[in-house]
């Protein structure tokens, strides 16, 4: 459990870095999230507050709205790996893959490399941002 004064300084410091990103969530939701959910929902790791990573549930360009209620603080290697699926779609693949225990491995590891690993591959799949 965190103290007090290091919480609110640790809530405090990474509003301010979401909010400069453009990410509208307020203290009072990341001291709730932190203290509700210290772990990443999809992978289970224990997040310590400045390895959190804003992630909207249904990614802005699949129509999810910039708002407190589709973000969530997930851990960073997830977030890579979700990238622009929506948490259904991301819930329904590491499914699948968990089934394939040999390819796991492989995948996880490629999609948490983002899309760099297909650079070269296939272009129009290049992340520019
Ligand atoms: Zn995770």
């Amino acid at each position: 459990m965190y103290r007090k004064k290091t919480l609110e300084k640790k809530v405090a410091s990474l509003q301010s870095s979401l909010f400069s990103r453009g990410l509208p969530v307020s203290r009072d939701w990341i001291r709730t999230k932190i203290l509700a959910t210290p772990k990443c929902t999809y992978c289970g790791q224990l997040i310590e507050i400045q390895s959190y990573s804003a992630d909207h549930i249904i990614p802005l360009n699949r129509k999810g709205k910039n708002i407190e209620a589709n973000i969530q603080l997930i851990d960073v290697g997830c977030n890579r790996m979700k990238n622009d699926l929506t948490d259904e779609e991301f819930r329904a693949l590491m499914g699948f893959l968990s089934e394939y225990p040999e390819m796991y491995k492989n995948v996880r590891a490629r999609l948490r490399a983002g899309g760099g690993f297909i650079h070269g591959y296939n272009k129009r799949f290049v992340r520019n941002d």
